[in-house]
């Protein structure tokens, strides 16, 4: 087998270890960090190629930069697709994907159940420079067929849901966007590159925010839009060069080395996310235990199909309602309060009265964000530690 044919053969975890770059003539083992904003050219004619497009090479980091498009390789080998631009953020990625392809007059349909900044940028942003929008309960195909119109440009899902993990069924949203000339893109965060792959499914631009499973580690902002070359020519290409939501080099660095450890820690974390979901099904306090590898979520079926696995997050309800959860969530000791997820350390958040308080009590009802939800994120802790932890805090709570 020749190098080529073997590089093209390899699996997801090797790809995560060794895709997406060349060494540079050093010869180093960790990839470079080209920590620099400009590049040299050896005389004008050069220069005038570079800009004119007639001679591949760098111009400026907020176009593209070496360790940037290490990650930015390394991201579409994992996902299956043809190109990408890192960002800076998962929203500076969001925004991106949504404002490339939008013009005042167009409309676009959403999910409700979405991440907080996400359904902002849709449902105010969006509207002040004249793109409508429609927001769906996700889980129901119906209404986003209903929801569709002659300019509708964009479908915009995240599955599983933020904070409930409803799972959405992707290849039936495609399908309904592509039949009304519109594109889909999913925010793909909860599920990980690992557990689920929107472009397989039929989405045609994926978004993430790498700050979550793929640092994993709490260090960095990040985040990344993959999608079909032409798609990237056409809309992102121009916008990402002169909007500048481009991922600093330092960033993309911090973030290949979790690109390497990214399948190992999922599978742990989801190992351990299914044990906590048990116990807590276990528990006569607990009025509902929401967790997508399970036979009694409420899509569970769906789930098998177009997840590999369950998730590394797991939301249930405290029958005491608010009180409850706060007594809980404060009663815990190593599991510790934070609104973020997919880290190596175990996190939990009350999404009441934290990322989801800007919404209405109605539009919580309808999502299922109670007074007693609570939104766990597993990490890398030793599962006997985190059962312990969540055992005495459900008896401080008042079991
Ligand atoms: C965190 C998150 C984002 C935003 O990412 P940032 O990196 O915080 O900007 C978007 N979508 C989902 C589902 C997220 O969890």
């Amino acid at each position: 087998m020749t190098k080529q044919t073997m590089r093209d053969r390899w699996r997801p975890a090797t790809k995560m270890v060794h895709g997406g770059g060349e060494r540079s003539q050093f010869g180093e083992t960790s990839e470079a960090l080209y920590l620099t904003q400009g590049f040299v050219y050896a005389d004008a004619q050069a220069a005038e190629a570079r800009f004119k497009g007639e001679e591949d090479g760098y111009i400026y980091s907020r176009y593209a930069n070496p360790t940037v498009s290490v990650f930015e390789n390394r991201m579409c080998l994992l996902e299956g697709a043809q190109d990408a631009r890192a960002t800076a953020s998962g929203m500076a990625a969001v925004t991106a994907a949504i404002g490339c392809q939008v013009a005042a007059g167009d409309h676009i349909v959403a999910a409700k159940a979405l991440f907080g900044s996400c359904r902002w940028v849709i449902e105010t942003l969006m509207p002040r420079y004249g793109v409508e929008c429609t927001l769906v309960d996700g889980t129901h195909l119906a209404a986003w067929r209903a929801a569709m119109r002659p300019n509708t440009k964009v479908a915009f899902l995240e599955s599983p849901t933020n904070p409930m993990l409803d799972v959405i069924d992707i290849a039936a949203v495609a399908e309904i966007a592509h039949e009304n000339g519109a594109r889909l893109i999913v925010d793909n965060v909860f599920a990980t590159p690992v557990y689920q792959k929107p472009l397989e499914l039929g989405a045609d631009i994926v978004v993430y925010s790498a700050t979550k499973h793929i640092d994993g580690q709490g260090r960095c902002l990040g985040g990344i839009v993959l999608s079909h070359k032409d798609w990237i020519d056409e809309h992102l290409h121009d916008y990402y060069r002169h909007t500048g939501p481009s991922m600093s080099p330092f960033n993309a660095w911090v973030l290949l080395k979790g690109l390497e450890t990214l399948e190992l820690r999922v599978a742990r974390q989801s190992q351990s996310a299914a044990r906590v979901a048990q116990f807590l099904s276990d528990q006569k306090t607990v009025s509902r235990v929401v967790y997508p590898g399970r036979d009694d979520h409420p899509q569970a079926e769906l789930a098998k199909r177009q997840m590999a696995n369950g998730s590394t997050l797991v939301a249930f309800e405290l029958a005491g309602g608010k009180q409850a959860a706060f007594d809980f969530v404060n009663a815990l000791e190593t599991i510790h309060i934070s609104n973020n997820l997919g880290d190596a350390k175990s996190l939990v958040t009350h999404p009441a009265t934290t990322t989801h308080k800007n919404l209405t009590p109605e539009d919580r009802v309808e999502l299922g964000i109670s007074d007693g939800a609570v939104r766990m994120s597993i990490g890398l802790e030793h599962i006997d530690d985190l059962i312990e932890d969540i055992d005495q805090a459900l008896a401080a709570a008042g079991r």
